[in-house]
């Protein structure tokens, strides 16, 4: 098994890619570039193959990611799903990796931020990134929220093309 990192080393900001490479050396570590706007988040691939991966922030360059910073906790959205190299797929929540192949369950967010999702919900479906948005949370956190309120059976998910869309049970 491979040593994989479970957390993401945030080193902090720098204004050029170039600068980035002083501060990372193990996987996991680290930092966004950050000039006017988020330009990307450079990291060492966490799962120890020893690639530098450069994640784009920048929507005027194309598909972009979104970065969130609570202290010094970073997290990132949507998940990475490398379709070269190692191929890994991780998900970064409040700087802790979850390994999609792994099956790793993201953490509970705690009964009262469950309950505002419940409430952000009705009985048409919605994407969980949407809840995220109307709270302001990281969408992690509100499909976190999702996961564990279909598990008290309150919520459905959709299936096929509306995996990810969330509504209330009828009751
Ligand atoms: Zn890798």
């Amino acid at each position: 098994m491979k040593r994989r990192a479970r957390t993401l080393d945030f080193r902090g900001m720098v204004e050029h890619r170039h600068e980035a490479d002083d501060h990372l050396d193990a996987p996991g570590q680290a930092v966004v570039v950050h000039r006017g706007v988020d330009r990307s988040l450079t990291m060492v691939c966490p799962d120890g193959c020893g690639e530098v991966l450069t994640i784009n922030l920048d929507r005027r360059s194309g598909p972009a990611w979104r970065v969130y910073l609570e202290e010094q906790a970073l997290s990132l959205y949507p998940s990475v799903w490398r379709n070269t190299g190692c191929r890994s797929h991780f998900i970064v929540w409040r700087s802790r990796i979850y390994w999609c192949d792994w099956g790793d369950e993201l953490l509970s967010v705690g009964v009262v931020f469950e309950a505002r999702v419940l409430q952000a919900l009705s009985d048409t479906l919605r994407p969980y990134s949407d809840v995220a948005q109307e709270l302001n949370e990281v969408p992690w956190a509100a499909l976190s929220a999702c996961r564990r309120l279909q598990i008290r059976g309150v919520v459905v998910e959709g299936g096929g093309d509306r995996q990810g869309w969330f509504r209330r049970e009828r009751t």
